[in-house]
């Protein structure tokens, strides 16, 4: 049997090395945060060609007496934490003084340290972890480190890195986070010899996100803010206008610290969900404070990912605080759409309208609503202008726009000023339902039926709808219990055709029957059902004012996108259509 033996000490340093060291951006973090550490408030990081060769990090923190220059290269050895009472900083905070050392273990590192106050600083040279060179040295307050030939003797390690290119944008992207987890801090990244940021550090996440990314992408975020019982969210989120096509500018932090994590993920891109066309991600730069006890941290090596111990708490703050940003966003503003001078005049009509008393709704003694025949209905209602008495033929914006007609039973062509749209009559008919149920402000009429439709929906679908008979009401259906495994519904709402009642409600069914959903997610999901199947259909022919009341409401800008995100109009210029006929 082989003999155990104690590893060299080089080797052991060389394989925890490999552990906290992956490649030039984890180089970069480890250093960055020291400074911050060292109370630094400006940090200079430049590279070049991807950081393999050339790290350097300079900070104006509180700096290195001589003596401590060469320990802190050692491992274990760390300023941070004295004893095991401190051990528990290890989980939360991450100082194991075990960076430097590592760093040094693979690369050929300079140190420039001068301690505030003191007289001269420290010049210290380190190949592969030894001391080679250590002399006194004139220079600012504060440290530089510079690290050079990075896996310069561990060949293997060498093999793994990616080309300069990829090793440069994913130290941009640590430089990133560290940013904006410290707007305290002025962050000055120099990649080949060009200034890439520069942040302020006055303390403001906004002037801080605005020097990272620039003005339009500021211009196009909104504020967030939420506090659920012991957790706050902060931050921005893109307005919708402003989806990119990946996910690379959603950041969130967590208690300060750069975080990756499916449940904000996901809470962020539900709160979203009605409103981004799909294939399209919302951006956000997020903090949530939370106690320390509330997170597990140390369930990634780099704690770049956490565990939450209440998931759903976590996902509701986010969540809120994106849909608040959203609203307040939709309320302050319309959405910037076609049309969108008309929109803000446009806008306070609609908001009036919305406020004003619900009209249309005649009240009976029969739970609520007036019940009438299909045919009755129909001759009164259904035209959309019904539900939407903001438009007075005097309108300048309505004479500005025309609809020529529709094509293929399908798409409203409307001219409007130097173009030609076309909009997807049922889609933009089914967000204007959606939106209005989400408000209140549509409460669907119910049609009696003469003949009860009979759904059978198996045991569990009946015990799920009539326990629900209250929600299914108050949206225009009416259910009954009809033997084990079936309802009769007798009333449903007025739009829905009778051949859509029983589709419609198994829909409703099954998203009822569906775990793991949050309620806001899922109310809006039985309200995309019901205005989806209470929308005018394409396919079907439409009458004149029926179209020229939708293509009103697209073209204010009120809407861009049907529930499901596909879009609702598409425009075709007048210079597309000179350049194609050779005009221009
Ligand atoms: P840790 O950060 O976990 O303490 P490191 O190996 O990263 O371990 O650093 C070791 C020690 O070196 C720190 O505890 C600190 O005392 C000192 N140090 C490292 N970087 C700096 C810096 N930029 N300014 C001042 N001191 C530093
Ligand atoms: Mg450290």
């Amino acid at each position: 049997m082989p003999r155990i033996e104690k590893l060299d000490p080089h080797v052991a340093d060389l394989i925890a090395a490999g552990e906290v060291v992956e490649r030039p951006a984890s180089v970069v973090k480890e250093l960055v945060e020291n400074s911050i550490d060292a109370g630094a408030g400006i940090i200079t990081i430049e590279i070049n060609a991807g950081g393999m060769n050339y790290i350097r990090v300079t900070d104006n923190g509180c700096g290195m007496a001589p003596e401590d220059a060469g320990t802190a290269f050692l491992r274990h050895a760390t300023s941070k934490l004295r004893g095991a009472e401190g051990l528990e900083a290890i989980g939360t905070l991450g100082f194991r003084g075990e960076a430097l050392a590592a760093i040094a273990a693979v690369s050929r590192i300079g140190l420039l340290t001068r301690e505030a106050g003191a007289r001269e600083g420290v010049n210290l040279s380190l190949d592969a972890g030894e001391v080679i060179d250590a002399s006194p040295a004139g220079c600012p307050e504060g440290t530089t480190i510079i690290v050079r030939d990075l896996f310069f003797n561990t060949p293997a390690r060498l093999k793994f890195m990616k080309s300069d290119r990829a090793e440069s944008s994913a130290v941009a992207s640590a430089v990133l986070r560290c940013a904006l987890s410290h707007p305290e801090v002025s962050i000055r990244f120099i990649r080949d010899g060009k200034t890439e940021y520069h942040t302020p550090g006055d303390s403001r996440i906004d002037s801080c996100i605005y020097s990272l990314f620039g003005r339009e992408f500021f211009s196009g975020l909104l504020a967030a803010a939420s506090t659920e019982e012991s957790i706050a969210a902060a931050g921005y989120v893109s307005s919708p206008s402003a989806a990119r096509g990946n996910r690379s500018y959603q950041f969130f932090f967590v208690n300060g610290r750069p975080i990756r994590s499916a449940t904000l993920q996901a809470a962020l891109e539900q709160a979203f969900a009605n409103n981004l066309a799909s294939g399209r991600f919302p951006s956000c730069v997020l903090y949530i404070t939370t106690g320390l006890g509330n997170v597990d941290v140390n369930v990634h090596p780099a704690k770049t990912e956490v565990k939450f111990v209440s998931d759903k708490q976590v996902f509701d703050s986010v969540y809120y605080a994106v849909l608040g940003a959203l609203e307040r966003g939709r309320a302050a503003t319309q959405e910037p759409g076609p049309g969108a001078e008309a929109a803000a005049d446009l806008g306070s009509r609609i908001q009036n309208a919305k406020s004003g008393p619900k009209s249309s709704r005649t009240q009976n003694s029969e739970g609520g609503f007036k019940s009438m025949q299909v045919g009755e209905y129909r001759r009164n209602f259904t035209s959309p202008a019904s539900q939407s008495p903001i438009f007075s033929p005097d309108s300048p914006f309505e004479a500005s726009l025309r609809v020529i007609g529709e094509a293929m039973n399908t798409y409203i062509i409307v001219e409007y000023q130097k173009s030609i749209w076309f909009i997807d009559k049922h889609a933009a008919h089914e967000r204007i339902r959606f939106d209005a149920l989400k408000t209140g402000a549509y409460e669907p009429m119910s049609q009696s039926l003469i003949t009860p439709v009979v759904c059978r929906l198996g045991h569990d679908g009946v015990s799920i709808l009539l326990e629900n008979s209250e929600m299914l009401e108050n949206l225009g259906f009416n259910v009954e219990s009809f033997g084990d495994d079936a309802i009769a519904v007798r009333r449903i709402p007025a739009e829905i055709d009778i051949g859509d009642a029983e589709p419609a409600l198994a829909e409703i069914c099954a998203e009822l029957g569906r775990g793991g959903t949050a309620e806001p997610v899922r109310r809006d999901n039985i309200f995309k059902t019901v205005a989806c199947k209470a929308a005018i259909k394409a396919g079907k022919s439409s009458d004149m004012r029926e179209l020229e009341t939708l293509a009103a409401r697209v073209m204010s800008g009120e809407i861009s996108q049907c529930p499901h995100g596909r879009p609702v109009a598409f425009e075709l210029k007048k210079t597309t259509l000179d350049k194609e006929f050779k005009r221009i």
